[in-house]
């Protein structure tokens, strides 16, 4: 992509081509000159759409029917319709997230589920015929199997396919494709092999492009990130795609400035006043217990961290916590500072890891027999959660607002800082944590609150963002 202050013309006939499908893998750059107001305009309109992505992804059956439709109304919103002139739109916007979410694992994790969910919803939408073609455009030469195949393999395809339970084969197109090329479904027994090739009825060959999909876009983050210093030396770009990259994941509160302004002792009353409730229920179950196993000893270490304890101090608070119980201090040194080192980046591959989001402690690794990491209003029974909110001197009113309320999207750590605003206590820690965030302070108690709440949140953040992309290229 070249960029001017004013659009070019310029199209070329491979990009032509490119257009005349609905769907691409993005194999190709664009060539051509666009100005930067369209390069932020079309980055902000697609930030725009995966997000709406991953919130309808928690709160919807991914292609449900209530799922499709906001999708697909919020397509048509945003202008990224499947009409030939709006493609462009789409292929640009999606090499400039490209640029942005390239630069850290973490944003790129984001950008690829996004990505692959919009992707598998758009594949969905498409008329067997424009799969098909779509499937041959990119050298994925599977071909359906003749009817008199199909009758002749029958049981086989009956028996081997969960797929086609309910429809009759007749009904039902099968692809044969090469076994290699469909290990995701060998290896959980999916589809009927025979001789090197596997027979995977229409809905499921959705997997194979999806996992296509996911790698070339894996390898091409990857290589894109080589192009960095490049890009950053580009005083213009380098703040926008910055911005961009944070607007839409959210601050990752990793940010130290803080270290130290939070004493041990602080913490116990803290947890009641600031925390929110995977916090607090973290922090109770440790002070019960002296111990936490890995998976919470990962969620509420990596919260510390971002509230402000120091390597020093987590050592010391996690010691003196764990030798109350069953681990001695020499077990404590050889079987646990390691991982609080490593948490801190002082260890190992030397990441330096940030806080999770509400999102992470939701969609990953949920809590088991004897865990207390998760997220109570995701993870907890409503019954087990109303006694929780009760003990924690919720009012009834406000547990019931919980019982109604669905996912949004927050972060533990800016529930903290959120909170001490409202205290109006933690001065230091304000003026050292003040990060333009958007107000939500009652969300632990109130649980992760309404869906449309999050959408007008996202459109608020937009507003802001494109204002202050605005005023960054006026200024320019
Ligand atoms: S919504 Fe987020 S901050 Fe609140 S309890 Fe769940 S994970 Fe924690």
């Amino acid at each position: 992509m070249q960029f001017s202050s004013r659009r070019k013309k310029y199209n070329t006939n491979s990009q032509t081509e490119l257009y005349l499908h609905p769907l691409q893998f993005y194999g190709q750059p664009p060539l051509e000159n666009i100005s930067l107001s369209e390069f932020e305009a079309f980055a902000v309109d697609r930030l725009k759409l995966l997000k709406t992505i991953e919130n309808l992804g928690v709160s919807y059956v991914k292609l449900s029917e209530q799922y499709t439709k906001k999708l697909e109304s919020e397509s048509k919103a945003l202008n990224f319709l499947y009409r030939p002139d709006k493609r462009r739109k789409d292929h640009i916007s999606h090499f400039i997230l490209r640029l942005a979410y390239c630069q850290t694992e973490d944003l790129r994790r984001w950008f690829i589920q996004q990505e692959v969910d919009l992707f598998r919803y758009r594949f969905n939408e498409l008329h067997p015929k424009q799969k098909l073609e779509f499937l041959h455009r990119n050298n994925l030469q599977y071909d359906t199997i003749s009817v008199e195949e199909k009758k002749a393999l029958q049981d086989k395809l009956v028996n081997s396919s969960y797929a086609v339970s309910g429809i009759t084969v007749e009904d039902q197109d099968f692809y044969k494709v090469p076994f290699q090329d469909a290990l995701d479904l060998v290896r959980t027994r999916k589809v009927y092999l025979k001789a090197g090739y596997v027979f995977i009825p229409h809905q499921d060959i959705v997997t194979i492009v999806l996992n296509d999909f996911r790698t070339r876009l894996s390898k091409a983050l990857a290589l894109t990130a080589r192009s960095l210093p490049a890009v950053h030396s580009d005083e213009r770009l380098q703040p926008l795609l910055n911005h961009l990259s944070h607007a839409y994941v959210g601050q990752d509160y990793s940010i130290q400035k803080n270290v130290g302004k939070i004493s041990l002792e602080q913490i116990d009353s803290l947890s009641g006043k600031s925390f929110p409730l995977c916090m607090r229920q973290l922090h109770q179950s440790l002070r019960e217990n002296h111990h936490l196993r890995h998976g919470g000893r990962m969620q509420y270490g990596l919260f510390l961290k971002g509230i402000g304890l120091s390597l020093e101090q987590a050592l010391q608070f996690w010691r003196s916590e764990f030798i109350r119980g069953k681990v001695d201090a020499d077990k404590f040194d050889k079987a646990y500072a390691y991982s609080i080192r490593h948490m801190f980046g002082k260890e190992g591959k030397r990441t330096d890891y940030t806080p999770y989001s509400c999102m992470k402690v939701i969609l990953s690794n949920p809590p088991s027999q004897g865990d207390h990491h998760g997220c109570p209003f995701r993870h907890s029974e409503p019954e087990l959660l109303k006694q929780k909110l009760q003990f924690y001197k919720v009012s009834p009113s406000g547990i019931s607002q919980v019982g109604d309320a669905s996912f949004s999207l927050n972060h533990p750590n800016q529930y903290f800082i959120e909170s001490q605003k409202v205290l109006g206590g933690g001065k230091d820690l304000k003026r050292e944590m003040d990060i333009p965030q958007r107000s939500q302070e009652n969300s632990a108690t109130r649980g992760p609150s309404a869906a449309p709440e999050a959408a007008a949140n996202a459109s608020q953040e937009l507003a802001e963002v494109t204002e202050e992309l605005d005023s960054f290229f006026q200024d320019a």
